[in-house]
């Protein structure tokens, strides 16, 4: 099935909003194996959104469009794809009644012209509003497939999700699952690279790479008639780029180094506390941003002066006059520091030249990242610039990869430190 993405409004061509709808769909509908070969973007005028409709229907057997379903005379969207379809509007009570209980829910009036969203093209299948008032809704002939749904993200995004998504899996009579391997440390055509012969087969499982700031994601989909064959398929798939990338992969299906970071803590039973200096909290802020973190998270220690290295963290003033703040010892001490005030099984840190000016001497983008755990310290000198001017923001994002994937993999020791410790106990017990 071939499909494309019709986004109405005006303030999408201004640049007013942000078209996350397309990126929305352009995933889901590659998820459901249909592939999407125009994404197309008009405002609130009955003419050129006819004639994008009928183009959309001339090349595609499913037209899905976002937008203008709402009260307002410039709501055109409904009227315009029913016309191209040649399908007359009737009233829909189920509709309406739904519309009338939402503004009850909501406390808030219902107006005349609410009225026009009550009107489905005759035939179509409508999918509830939970979050807002204008129903979406799926409609075909010609052999074609259009389905329409509401502008705003927060009321499209999961009514696609509870019942477009499984309506339209019922057509494709597929389902797709994919699985993401995280990888760290390597570049996105690097690790294409390992992958491409694979790829260019271009065989049942898939794989897309897809490059995050400093990191690389995988996406594995494997299409099959039920969830059981797919994961049938996903296993070995998922296993091979084990064999050929083992040393970069940080998690399947972890969502982010700071899920992975938490999810690993938590299994081990670790706490961590952070010493920032060049991410200024960044690396706390990100563990913060998972829930569970605070069964992890004992403290994140933002030092930006030598000073507060020192009365904060214990760093020794011979080691940053003699090396610098930026510097390994200093970095070292500082998770030691980490660790030490606050209890922490694990500390990590951060120091280092976020630029855009040099600092001591030191150019931008030398940065520092360390940790102190029972397993042992280390640290880890990088250099994050390519010289290209304003890239603070980046240098200090990479330098926040870099200390949780440090973390992670003090978490990694401990684990493998008690499957070791395991077997030894196994061995002694036969
Ligand atoms: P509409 O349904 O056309 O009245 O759109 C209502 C609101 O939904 C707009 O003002 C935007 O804030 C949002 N919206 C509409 N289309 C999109 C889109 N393609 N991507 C993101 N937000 C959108
Ligand atoms: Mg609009």
């Amino acid at each position: 099935m071939t499909g494309e993405i019709l986004c109405v409004g005006t303030e999408l061509l201004l640049g007013d909003i942000l078209n996350t709808n397309a990126a929305f769909l352009a995933r889901q509908l590659a998820e459901l194996g249909i592939g999407v070969y125009h994404q197309t973007v008009v405002g609130d005028n009955a003419g050129r959104l006819g004639g994008a409709v009928a183009l959309a229907l001339s090349r595609s057997d499913l037209l899905v469009m976002t937008g203008g379903l709402g009260p307002t005379y410039d709501d055109i969207t409904k009227e315009t794809a029913a016309a191209a379809l040649g399908k007359k509007l009737v009233w829909n009570q189920q509709a309406y009644d739904r519309m009338a209980a939402y503004f009850a829910r909501t406390g808030r009036v219902m107006s005349e012209n609410n009225r026009k969203q009550a009107y489905v093209p005759e035939g179509a299948v409508v999918f509830q509003n939970e979050n807002g008032t204008a129903p979406g809704m799926a409609m075909q002939a010609k052999g074609k497939l259009v389905i329409l749904l509401p502008g705003p993200p927060n009321e499209m995004e999961p009514m696609f999700q509870d019942q477009v998504r499984p309506y339209l899996q019922g057509r494709t009579g597929q389902t797709f699952y994919s699985r993401t391997v995280h990888l760290f440390g390597i570049g996105e055509s690097a690790a294409e690279q390992q992958l491409r012969d694979w790829m260019e087969a271009g065989t049942n499982p898939t794989i897309a790479p897809y490059a995050k700031t400093g990191e690389v994601l995988l996406r594995v989909t494997a299409a099959a008639t039920d969830e059981e064959q797919a994961k049938k398929l996903l296993a070995p798939a998922v296993q091979k780029i084990q064999g050929r990338l083992g040393d970069y992969i940080y998690g399947v299906d972890v969502v982010s180094l700071q899920n992975a970071v938490v999810r690993a803590f938590r299994q081990q039973g670790l706490t961590l506390s952070t010493a920032e200096s060049c991410t200024g909290g960044g690396v706390a802020r990100r563990i913060t941003e998972i829930s569970g973190a605070s069964a992890v998270l004992r403290a994140g220690i933002c030092t930006y002066t030598n000073e507060m290295k020192r009365k904060l963290l214990g760093v020794r003033a011979a080691t940053l006059s003699q090396y610098g703040a930026v510097s390994a010892q200093t970095a070292l001490e500082m998770a030691r520091g980490a660790r030490t005030q606050t209890g922490a099984d694990v500390g990590v840190s951060t120091t280092g030249v976020a630029g855009p000016e040099p600092s001591e001497g030191k150019p931008v983008g030398l940065v520092y990242v360390a940790v102190s755990s029972p397993w042992g310290e280390w640290v880890k000198e990088l250099h994050l610039a390519r010289g290209s001017g304003a890239e603070r923001d980046r240098i200090r994002h990479l330098a926040e990869n870099h200390a949780l994937y440090a973390a992670l993999q003090a978490a990694k020791r401990k684990e493998e430190e008690s499957t070791q410790g395991e077997k030894e106990e196994d061995a002694q017990n036969v």
